[in-house]
């Protein structure tokens, strides 16, 4: 696997998504991530809520223009309330950044996110 292999993310961070994962169930959260790359490792620092995000219609539906450009966003989380951890074949298409992370229902700990690069390879998150 080349590339970023690892991405780094603060306890206080991963529970704010899982919250806000748990507040907009059963509708899909969409944030994105802004973090620091160096060498092999993406090192997530804030979460951006995306402008014009339409909740609950699915990934997809962030209108991509509408985007910041801003160089340190580093990919988008969104949840899965179908439990499922894996990206969907939408969610490749649409992938945005250079990580795509997900949290699956019911939200509670790290066992409930995976996050994955650009060819759908699941990173190590820690
Ligand atoms: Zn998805």
């Amino acid at each position: 696997m080349k590339g970023y292999t690892t991405v780094s993310i603060s306890q206080t961070l991963m529970e704010a998504i899982l919250e806000s994962a748990k507040a907009l169930y059963p509708k899909e959260t969409i944030l994105l991530l802004r973090g620091e790359k160096s060498k092999d490792i993406i090192k997530i620092t804030d979460l951006i809520v995306p402008p014009l995000a339409t909740y609950g219609q699915g990934f997809a539906t962030i209108p991509t223009h509408m985007l910041p450009i801003d160089f340190s966003i580093v990919g988008t989380v969104h949840s899965h309330p179908s439990g499922n951890l894996k990206p969907s074949p939408t969610d490749l298409n649409h992938f945005w950044g250079s990580i795509l992370m997900i949290v699956s229902f019911p939200f509670v700990n790290e066992t409930n996110v995976a996050v994955y690069n650009r060819e759908g390879e699941k990173l190590t998150l820690k």
